[in-house]
Protein backbone atom coordinates (compact mmCIF):
# COMPACT_ATOMS: atom_id res chain seq x y z
CA UNK A 1 0.00 0.00 0.00
CA UNK A 2 1.68 3.43 -0.84
CA UNK A 3 1.51 6.02 1.54
CA UNK A 4 -0.52 8.65 -0.39
CA UNK A 5 -3.45 7.61 -0.46
CA UNK A 6 -4.89 10.33 2.48
CA UNK A 7 -4.47 13.13 -0.21
CA UNK A 8 -7.18 11.20 -2.00
CA UNK A 9 -10.39 12.32 -2.23
CA UNK A 10 -12.64 10.20 0.01
CA UNK A 11 -14.40 8.81 -2.94
CA UNK A 12 -11.10 7.47 -4.28
CA UNK A 13 -10.12 6.34 -0.86
CA UNK A 14 -13.77 4.22 -0.16
CA UNK A 15 -14.07 2.59 -3.83
CA UNK A 16 -10.33 1.23 -3.91
CA UNK A 17 -10.30 0.44 0.22
CA UNK A 18 -7.32 2.64 0.22
CA UNK A 19 -6.08 1.06 -2.63
CA UNK A 20 -4.49 -1.70 -0.76
CA UNK A 21 -2.79 -5.09 -3.02
CA UNK A 22 -2.35 -8.61 -1.18
CA UNK A 23 1.27 -9.07 -1.50
CA UNK A 24 1.64 -12.67 -2.57
CA UNK A 25 -0.87 -12.89 -5.77
CA UNK A 26 -1.51 -9.02 -6.25
CA UNK A 27 -4.99 -9.67 -5.62
CA UNK A 28 -6.89 -6.43 -5.74
CA UNK A 29 -9.61 -7.77 -3.30
CA UNK A 30 -8.01 -8.75 -0.08
CA UNK A 31 -8.24 -12.03 1.69
CA UNK A 32 -9.93 -12.64 4.83
CA UNK A 33 -7.35 -13.25 7.86
CA UNK A 34 -8.99 -15.94 10.29
CA UNK A 35 -5.72 -16.60 12.31
CA UNK A 36 -6.51 -16.48 16.14
CA UNK A 37 -2.98 -16.75 16.86
CA UNK A 38 0.39 -15.58 15.20
CA UNK A 39 4.34 -17.49 15.72
CA UNK A 40 6.44 -16.45 18.35
CA UNK A 41 9.72 -15.38 16.89
CA UNK A 42 12.68 -17.99 18.13
CA UNK A 43 14.35 -15.45 20.26
CA UNK A 44 11.11 -14.99 22.06
CA UNK A 45 9.77 -11.55 20.03
CA UNK A 46 6.48 -10.61 18.47
CA UNK A 47 8.12 -8.36 15.83
CA UNK A 48 4.87 -8.36 13.05
CA UNK A 49 2.84 -6.24 15.19
CA UNK A 50 0.29 -9.67 15.49
CA UNK A 51 -0.18 -11.31 19.19
CA UNK A 52 -3.86 -12.48 19.60
CA UNK A 53 -7.23 -12.56 17.44
CA UNK A 54 -9.05 -10.49 19.98
CA UNK A 55 -6.97 -7.21 19.70
CA UNK A 56 -5.11 -8.23 16.43
CA UNK A 57 -6.29 -8.73 13.19
CA UNK A 58 -5.29 -7.82 9.76
CA UNK A 59 -8.72 -7.84 7.72
CA UNK A 60 -9.75 -5.67 10.77
CA UNK A 61 -7.25 -3.27 10.82
CA UNK A 62 -7.20 -2.68 6.84
CA UNK A 63 -10.93 -2.21 7.10
CA UNK A 64 -10.21 0.37 10.32
CA UNK A 65 -7.55 1.96 8.20
CA UNK A 66 -10.66 3.00 5.63
CA UNK A 67 -13.02 4.70 7.69
CA UNK A 68 -9.68 6.47 9.73
CA UNK A 69 -8.78 8.01 6.03
CA UNK A 70 -12.81 8.41 5.46
CA UNK A 71 -13.35 10.43 8.60
CA UNK A 72 -10.28 11.96 8.70
CA UNK A 73 -9.38 10.52 11.74
CA UNK A 74 -5.87 9.66 13.38
CA UNK A 75 -7.29 5.79 13.82
CA UNK A 76 -10.51 4.17 14.20
CA UNK A 77 -11.05 1.04 15.67
CA UNK A 78 -13.83 -1.59 15.17
CA UNK A 79 -16.93 -2.87 17.44
CA UNK A 80 -18.95 -5.78 16.90
CA UNK A 81 -21.84 -3.27 16.79
CA UNK A 82 -22.73 0.32 17.20
CA UNK A 83 -23.68 -0.37 21.07
CA UNK A 84 -20.58 -1.80 21.66
CA UNK A 85 -18.60 1.27 20.03
CA UNK A 86 -20.60 4.02 21.90
CA UNK A 87 -21.03 2.23 24.88
CA UNK A 88 -17.01 1.52 24.90
CA UNK A 89 -16.63 5.63 24.65
CA UNK A 90 -18.82 5.94 28.23
CA UNK A 91 -17.02 3.11 29.72
CA UNK A 92 -13.66 4.65 29.06
CA UNK A 93 -14.55 7.92 31.36
CA UNK A 94 -13.29 8.09 34.63
CA UNK A 95 -16.19 6.20 37.44
CA UNK A 96 -18.38 8.98 38.10
CA UNK A 97 -17.98 11.14 34.60
CA UNK A 98 -21.11 13.22 34.39
CA UNK A 99 -22.18 12.79 30.50
CA UNK A 100 -24.21 15.15 28.41
CA UNK A 101 -26.53 13.59 25.89
CA UNK A 102 -29.54 14.57 23.45
CA UNK A 103 -32.85 14.04 24.37
CA UNK A 104 -33.60 12.82 20.88
CA UNK A 105 -31.18 10.21 19.40
CA UNK A 106 -30.76 6.44 18.93
CA UNK A 107 -33.05 5.15 21.48
CA UNK A 108 -31.11 1.82 22.51
CA UNK A 109 -27.95 4.34 23.32
CA UNK A 110 -30.28 6.47 25.48
CA UNK A 111 -32.02 3.54 27.33
CA UNK A 112 -28.38 2.51 27.77
CA UNK A 113 -27.46 6.09 28.98
CA UNK A 114 -30.56 6.21 31.74
CA UNK A 115 -30.69 2.96 32.90
CA UNK A 116 -27.46 0.85 32.61
CA UNK A 117 -24.97 3.68 32.61
CA UNK A 118 -26.13 4.87 36.35
CA UNK A 119 -25.46 1.23 37.19
CA UNK A 120 -21.41 1.76 36.40
CA UNK A 121 -21.60 5.21 38.16
CA UNK A 122 -21.88 7.78 35.61
CA UNK A 123 -24.62 10.45 35.78
CA UNK A 124 -26.31 11.05 32.98
CA UNK A 125 -28.12 14.32 31.38
CA UNK A 126 -29.82 15.14 28.78
CA UNK A 127 -30.29 17.99 26.49
CA UNK A 128 -31.99 19.99 23.79
CA UNK A 129 -28.67 20.73 21.88
CA UNK A 130 -30.79 23.11 19.64
CA UNK A 131 -30.54 25.45 22.44
CA UNK A 132 -27.10 26.13 22.81
CA UNK A 133 -28.11 28.12 25.86
CA UNK A 134 -29.04 25.41 27.91
CA UNK A 135 -26.03 23.20 26.75
CA UNK A 136 -23.94 25.40 28.65
CA UNK A 137 -25.99 25.52 31.91
CA UNK A 138 -26.06 21.54 31.69
CA UNK A 139 -22.39 21.28 31.45
CA UNK A 140 -20.15 20.34 34.80
CA UNK A 141 -17.08 20.52 36.51
CA UNK A 142 -17.24 16.80 36.01
CA UNK A 143 -18.97 16.58 32.74
CA UNK A 144 -16.42 14.68 30.78
CA UNK A 145 -18.13 13.31 27.66
CA UNK A 146 -20.72 15.74 25.64
CA UNK A 147 -22.53 13.00 23.45
CA UNK A 148 -24.43 14.44 20.17
CA UNK A 149 -26.19 12.87 17.15
CA UNK A 150 -26.76 14.47 14.08
CA UNK A 151 -29.16 14.27 12.05
CA UNK A 152 -30.93 12.45 15.80
CA UNK A 153 -32.60 9.30 14.91
CA UNK A 154 -35.85 9.43 14.39
CA UNK A 155 -36.60 13.61 14.28
CA UNK A 156 -33.31 14.05 12.53
CA UNK A 157 -32.57 17.34 14.80
CA UNK A 158 -29.40 19.15 13.27
CA UNK A 159 -26.74 19.77 15.85
CA UNK A 160 -24.02 22.06 15.57
CA UNK A 161 -21.10 20.18 15.74
CA UNK A 162 -18.81 23.74 15.69
CA UNK A 163 -20.76 25.35 18.19
CA UNK A 164 -20.75 22.27 21.13
CA UNK A 165 -17.43 21.13 20.25
CA UNK A 166 -16.35 24.71 21.72
CA UNK A 167 -18.82 24.42 24.67
CA UNK A 168 -17.92 20.94 25.15
CA UNK A 169 -13.76 21.72 25.29
CA UNK A 170 -14.06 24.41 27.10
CA UNK A 171 -15.95 23.22 30.12
CA UNK A 172 -12.89 20.27 29.74
CA UNK A 173 -14.98 17.38 27.81
CA UNK A 174 -14.56 15.38 24.82
CA UNK A 175 -17.06 15.57 22.04
CA UNK A 176 -18.41 12.49 20.90
CA UNK A 177 -20.81 12.12 17.88
CA UNK A 178 -22.90 9.81 16.31
CA UNK A 179 -22.25 10.30 12.69
CA UNK A 180 -24.58 7.23 11.59
CA UNK A 181 -26.96 9.41 9.73
CA UNK A 182 -24.93 11.75 8.12
CA UNK A 183 -22.18 9.44 7.13
CA UNK A 184 -18.63 10.63 5.79
CA UNK A 185 -20.07 11.12 2.74
CA UNK A 186 -21.41 14.23 3.79
CA UNK A 187 -20.25 15.10 7.14
CA UNK A 188 -16.38 14.69 8.85
CA UNK A 189 -16.82 15.19 12.39
CA UNK A 190 -13.11 15.90 13.07
CA UNK A 191 -13.00 18.42 11.09
CA UNK A 192 -15.62 20.88 12.74
CA UNK A 193 -14.16 19.76 16.67
CA UNK A 194 -15.19 16.51 17.27
CA UNK A 195 -13.02 14.11 18.96
CA UNK A 196 -14.59 10.82 18.46
CA UNK A 197 -16.66 9.90 15.72
CA UNK A 198 -18.89 6.82 15.94
CA UNK A 199 -21.36 4.93 13.79
CA UNK A 200 -23.05 2.01 13.43
CA UNK A 201 -21.45 0.48 10.68
CA UNK A 202 -24.49 -1.71 10.24
CA UNK A 203 -25.84 0.80 8.31
CA UNK A 204 -24.69 3.38 5.42
CA UNK A 205 -20.98 2.04 5.93
CA UNK A 206 -21.89 -1.35 5.16
CA UNK A 207 -25.10 -0.95 3.22
CA UNK A 208 -26.11 -4.18 2.41
CA UNK A 209 -28.00 -5.15 5.51
CA UNK A 210 -26.20 -8.25 6.40
CA UNK A 211 -23.71 -7.09 8.91
CA UNK A 212 -23.84 -5.59 12.40
CA UNK A 213 -21.01 -3.58 13.12
CA UNK A 214 -19.84 -0.06 14.99
CA UNK A 215 -16.72 1.64 15.01
CA UNK A 216 -15.07 4.83 16.27
CA UNK A 217 -12.45 7.22 15.13
CA UNK A 218 -10.02 9.56 16.78
CA UNK A 219 -9.23 12.67 16.10
CA UNK A 220 -5.64 12.13 18.47
CA UNK A 221 -4.12 9.45 19.89
CA UNK A 222 -4.91 10.48 23.76
CA UNK A 223 -5.82 8.85 27.18
CA UNK A 224 -9.68 8.47 26.37
CA UNK A 225 -8.54 6.83 23.01
CA UNK A 226 -6.12 4.32 25.19
CA UNK A 227 -8.68 3.79 27.25
CA UNK A 228 -11.16 2.81 25.12
CA UNK A 229 -8.73 0.56 23.10
CA UNK A 230 -8.31 -1.67 26.66
CA UNK A 231 -12.10 -1.31 26.90
CA UNK A 232 -12.57 -3.30 23.84
CA UNK A 233 -10.12 -5.53 24.73
CA UNK A 234 -10.83 -6.50 27.83
CA UNK A 235 -14.91 -6.40 27.21
CA UNK A 236 -14.05 -8.39 24.67
CA UNK A 237 -16.20 -6.11 22.09
CA UNK A 238 -14.49 -6.80 18.70
CA UNK A 239 -15.72 -7.47 15.00
CA UNK A 240 -14.57 -10.72 13.62
CA UNK A 241 -12.79 -11.08 11.03
CA UNK A 242 -15.42 -12.33 8.07
CA UNK A 243 -17.85 -8.72 9.26
CA UNK A 244 -15.10 -6.47 8.95
CA UNK A 245 -14.09 -8.20 5.48
CA UNK A 246 -18.02 -8.02 3.77
CA UNK A 247 -17.67 -4.00 5.45
CA UNK A 248 -14.38 -3.21 3.81
CA UNK A 249 -16.45 -4.46 0.27
CA UNK A 250 -19.55 -2.67 1.13
CA UNK A 251 -17.67 0.61 1.83
CA UNK A 252 -16.10 0.25 -2.20
CA UNK A 253 -19.33 1.27 -3.19
CA UNK A 254 -20.24 4.04 -0.08
CA UNK A 255 -20.37 7.10 -2.06
CA UNK A 256 -22.57 6.18 -5.35
CA UNK A 257 -24.87 4.62 -2.38
CA UNK A 258 -25.20 6.94 -0.19
CA UNK A 259 -25.13 9.62 -3.24
CA UNK A 260 -28.72 7.40 -5.15
CA UNK A 261 -30.08 7.55 -1.60
CA UNK A 262 -29.71 11.23 -0.89
CA UNK A 263 -30.91 11.99 -4.06
CA UNK A 264 -34.18 9.57 -3.63
CA UNK A 265 -34.59 11.20 -0.18
CA UNK A 266 -34.73 14.64 -1.72
CA UNK A 267 -37.65 13.90 -4.18
CA UNK A 268 -39.66 12.24 -1.77
CA UNK A 269 -39.56 14.50 1.20
CA UNK A 270 -40.52 17.31 -1.95
CA UNK A 271 -43.20 15.07 -2.88
CA UNK A 272 -44.38 13.85 0.21
CA UNK A 273 -44.81 17.36 1.40
CA UNK A 274 -47.90 18.35 -0.25
CA UNK A 275 -49.20 14.73 -0.34
CA UNK A 276 -52.74 15.03 1.16
CA UNK A 277 -52.89 12.36 3.62
CA UNK A 278 -49.25 13.34 4.88
CA UNK A 279 -49.34 16.34 7.68
CA UNK A 280 -45.27 17.19 7.60
CA UNK A 281 -42.27 15.79 6.15
CA UNK A 282 -39.12 15.86 8.86
CA UNK A 283 -36.03 16.23 6.24
CA UNK A 284 -32.79 18.10 6.91
CA UNK A 285 -32.71 18.98 3.63
CA UNK A 286 -35.99 20.80 3.21
CA UNK A 287 -36.05 24.65 3.82
CA UNK A 288 -38.58 24.69 6.18
CA UNK A 289 -37.34 22.21 8.65
CA UNK A 290 -35.93 23.91 12.09
CA UNK A 291 -32.11 22.56 11.45
CA UNK A 292 -32.39 23.28 7.84
CA UNK A 293 -29.51 26.22 8.17
CA UNK A 294 -27.86 24.13 10.45
CA UNK A 295 -27.62 21.21 8.54
CA UNK A 296 -26.55 23.61 5.45
CA UNK A 297 -23.42 24.90 6.98
CA UNK A 298 -21.77 21.54 8.33
CA UNK A 299 -23.82 18.93 5.20
CA UNK A 300 -21.64 18.72 2.65
CA UNK A 301 -23.01 17.76 -0.89
CA UNK A 302 -26.48 16.35 0.71
CA UNK A 303 -28.35 15.84 3.28
CA UNK A 304 -28.72 11.95 3.78
CA UNK A 305 -31.05 9.29 2.89
CA UNK A 306 -33.36 9.52 6.19
CA UNK A 307 -36.61 10.91 6.38
CA UNK A 308 -39.37 10.69 8.29
CA UNK A 309 -43.24 11.39 8.05
CA UNK A 310 -46.05 12.25 10.40
CA UNK A 311 -49.21 10.88 8.65
CA UNK A 312 -52.93 12.54 9.37
CA UNK A 313 -54.80 10.68 11.34
CA UNK A 314 -52.41 9.69 13.98
CA UNK A 315 -50.82 6.55 15.11
CA UNK A 316 -54.12 4.41 13.22
CA UNK A 317 -53.47 5.92 9.80
CA UNK A 318 -49.34 5.77 10.23
CA UNK A 319 -49.84 2.11 11.17
CA UNK A 320 -52.16 1.16 8.67
CA UNK A 321 -50.39 2.57 5.85
CA UNK A 322 -47.15 1.28 7.13
CA UNK A 323 -49.02 -2.43 6.92
CA UNK A 324 -50.33 -1.47 3.23
CA UNK A 325 -46.60 -0.82 1.56
CA UNK A 326 -45.49 -3.47 -1.04
CA UNK A 327 -41.94 -2.53 -2.29
CA UNK A 328 -40.64 -0.48 0.98
CA UNK A 329 -39.61 -3.49 3.46
CA UNK A 330 -41.44 -3.11 6.63
CA UNK A 331 -38.00 -3.78 9.02
CA UNK A 332 -36.11 -1.66 11.46
CA UNK A 333 -32.49 -0.63 10.82
CA UNK A 334 -31.30 2.24 8.58
CA UNK A 335 -28.86 2.44 5.40
CA UNK A 336 -29.19 -0.43 3.14
CA UNK A 337 -29.28 -0.81 -0.54
CA UNK A 338 -33.42 -1.73 0.03
CA UNK A 339 -35.74 0.98 1.12
CA UNK A 340 -37.35 0.54 5.10
CA UNK A 341 -40.43 1.81 6.31
CA UNK A 342 -40.97 1.20 10.09
CA UNK A 343 -43.49 2.50 12.39
CA UNK A 344 -41.10 4.25 15.01
CA UNK A 345 -43.03 4.83 18.05
CA UNK A 346 -43.67 0.73 18.01
CA UNK A 347 -39.80 0.24 18.14
CA UNK A 348 -39.10 2.92 20.81
CA UNK A 349 -42.18 2.31 23.53
CA UNK A 350 -43.28 4.27 26.77
CA UNK A 351 -40.93 7.20 26.96
CA UNK A 352 -40.17 8.05 23.02
CA UNK A 353 -40.00 11.12 22.04
CA UNK A 354 -41.09 10.22 18.48
CA UNK A 355 -44.62 11.03 17.75
CA UNK A 356 -47.20 8.33 17.36
CA UNK A 357 -47.94 9.20 13.56
CA UNK A 358 -44.36 9.33 12.79
CA UNK A 359 -43.24 6.67 10.00
CA UNK A 360 -39.62 6.57 9.72
CA UNK A 361 -38.26 6.19 6.02
CA UNK A 362 -34.80 4.41 5.24
CA UNK A 363 -34.47 5.32 1.41
CA UNK A 364 -32.11 2.73 -0.61
CA UNK A 365 -31.24 3.31 -4.24
CA UNK A 366 -34.09 1.90 -6.21
CA UNK A 367 -36.23 4.14 -8.45
CA UNK A 368 -37.41 7.03 -6.23
CA UNK A 369 -40.72 6.81 -8.55
CA UNK A 370 -41.71 3.17 -7.55
CA UNK A 371 -40.91 4.25 -3.91
CA UNK A 372 -43.02 7.01 -4.15
CA UNK A 373 -46.15 4.88 -6.02
CA UNK A 374 -45.92 2.54 -2.97
CA UNK A 375 -46.17 4.92 -0.65
CA UNK A 376 -48.99 6.94 -2.09
CA UNK A 377 -50.85 3.84 -2.67
CA UNK A 378 -50.23 2.67 1.13
CA UNK A 379 -51.21 6.07 2.32
CA UNK A 380 -54.03 6.61 0.58
CA UNK A 381 -55.45 2.81 1.27
CA UNK A 382 -55.46 3.47 4.80
CA UNK A 383 -57.23 6.23 4.47
CA UNK A 384 -59.90 4.93 2.60
CA UNK A 385 -59.76 1.52 4.99
N1 LIG B 1 -26.79 4.75 16.23
C1 LIG B 1 -27.80 4.87 15.37
C2 LIG B 1 -28.12 6.21 14.78
C3 LIG B 1 -28.56 3.75 15.02
O1 LIG B 1 -29.59 3.88 14.16
C4 LIG B 1 -28.25 2.49 15.60
C5 LIG B 1 -29.03 1.27 15.28
O2 LIG B 1 -30.15 1.33 14.82
C6 LIG B 1 -27.20 2.41 16.50
C7 LIG B 1 -26.48 3.55 16.79
C8 LIG B 1 -26.82 1.12 17.14
O3 LIG B 1 -26.08 0.36 16.22
P1 LIG B 1 -26.02 -1.22 16.19
O4 LIG B 1 -27.39 -1.74 15.89
O5 LIG B 1 -25.00 -1.51 15.13
O6 LIG B 1 -25.56 -1.66 17.55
Amino acid sequence: MSDKPHTLRPRTIAAQALGAIEPATKAVALPVHVSTTYIRDPDNQYRTGYIYGRPDNATVRQTEAVIAALEGAHEAMLFGSGMAAATGVVLALPPGSHVLAPEVCYWGFRDWLLHEAPLFGYKVDLVDFADLASVRAAMKPDTKLVWIETPGNPLWNITDIKAVAEIAHAGGAALGIDSTAATPVFTRPIELGADIVMHSATKYLNGHSDVIAGVLATARDDKLWARIRQVRGHHGAILGPFEAWLLLRGMRTLFPRVAWACRSAETLAERLSSHPMVAEVLYPGLPSFAGHAAAKKQMKGGFGGMLSVRVKGGERAAIASAARVELWKRATSLGGVESLIEHRASVEGPGTPCPPDLLRLSVGVEDSNDLFDDLDQALRRAHNA
